[in-house]
């Protein structure tokens, strides 16, 4: 288990900071309104990949005078790790990142996501379930068809109102009802447009699951409007979930933000790093080494010299790529 104390908080290792001491808004040009974000979970200390959406989401923040918040994602209570969240902070403050405003958790949220979920089901957006995984495979089966997506079965609408709703069964779980028309299009800044039909892909999903936790899709989205985020950058990794987060934003008549989904880092097997499959925590003895490492998996110069220099590749190569 990595301790906490082997990442000292403070500027990155040989870097110059630009002055306005220890106050991020006053080192960096922080203007009004652009948002940003870096939500990390804390199953797992960050790792190479983690730090290229880190850098990156940072990076076209100061680019446009923003402001660079970081929100602990840590809704998922089973899966984190007790600790993680400081040593996640701490690794992201020995690169020189730092959030602009208090760290948001997602734990203390539970009283938005409530609030969220109340008005969709006052609107008629959102219905209780009663199937088990057990459950929606056999009504799969019984229709002939067993779509998957990740491993998850496309909810066949079982416990829909029109369907007839729990016919008895318990409720064990909240899903969101799907729009007549949920083929959702969207343009990501560096992917370009995207299309996705909810409907054949993911079917009615969950808002607030079987085991009384609140679903990633629906906290991710509370909080980037009650933090006014207006631009989310991240992995590739979790562009397949942004017409989920548009169609709920909708629904709940949220901001939509611009989405920009960065490359992912590939380990030594041509898999995709994450912590799911034991990617090694960011190796940070070097940070400037480290934070090198991530601007040249985001195409940006060789040898950046830390943030500063990557900040001004970035506005060079990456706004004028991707703009806003
Ligand atoms: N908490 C998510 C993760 O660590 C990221 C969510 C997001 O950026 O939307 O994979």
């Amino acid at each position: 288990m990595m301790e906490a104390k082997r990442f000292a908080a403070g500027p990155p290792q040989g870097e110059t900071a630009p002055s306005g001491g220890s106050d991020p808004r006053k080192r960096w040009s922080v203007g009004a309104t652009y948002r940003g974000r870096f939500a990390p979970s804390p199953t797992g200390p960050l790792h190479a990949g983690s730090l290229v959406a880190a850098l990156a989401s940072w990076l076209d923040a100061r680019a446009q005078g923003g402001a660079w918040l970081v929100r602990i994602e840590d809704v998922d209570t089973p899966r984190c790790l007790p600790g993680m969240d400081e040593i996640i902070l701490q690794q992201l403050a020995r690169c020189g990142l730092v959030s602009d405003e208090p760290v948001l958790r997602q734990s203390q949220r539970g009283e938005a996501y409530r609030q969220a979920l109340d008005r969709l089901i006052d609107q008629g957006n959102a219905y209780p379930c009663g199937c088990s995984r057990k459950d929606i495979e056999a009504s799969l089966q019984a229709q002939g068809s067993a779509r998957e997506r990740h491993h998850i079965a496309v909810y066949p609408g079982t416990c829909r109102p029109a369907n007839g709703g729990l016919q008895g069964k318990p409720a064990r779980a909240w899903r969101f009802q799907l729009p007549d028309d949920a083929a959702v299009r969207w343009t990501d800044r560096r992917l370009g447009p995207q299309a996705q039909n909810v409907a054949t892909e993911v079917g009615d999903f969950i808002l607030h699951r079987a085991d009384g936790l609140w679903a990633y899709q629906l906290a991710v989205v509370v909080d980037d409007a009650a933090q006014g985020i207006t631009h989310v950058v991240r992995g590739a990794d979790l562009a397949d979930n942004t017409a989920r987060q548009i169609l709920l934003q909708r629904a709940l008549g949220l901001p939509a933000p611009a989405w920009l989904h960065t490359p992912l880092v590939l380990g030594a097997n041509g898999e995709k790093l994450s912590k799911q499959n034991g990617a090694s925590p960011l190796d940070l003895t070097d940070p400037l080494q480290a934070l090198n490492s991530a601007a040249q998996a985001l195409g940006l110069m060789r040898q950046t010299g830390g943030l500063a220099q990557a900040l001004a590749a970035w506005v060079i190569a990456w706004r004028q790529a991707w703009p806003a």
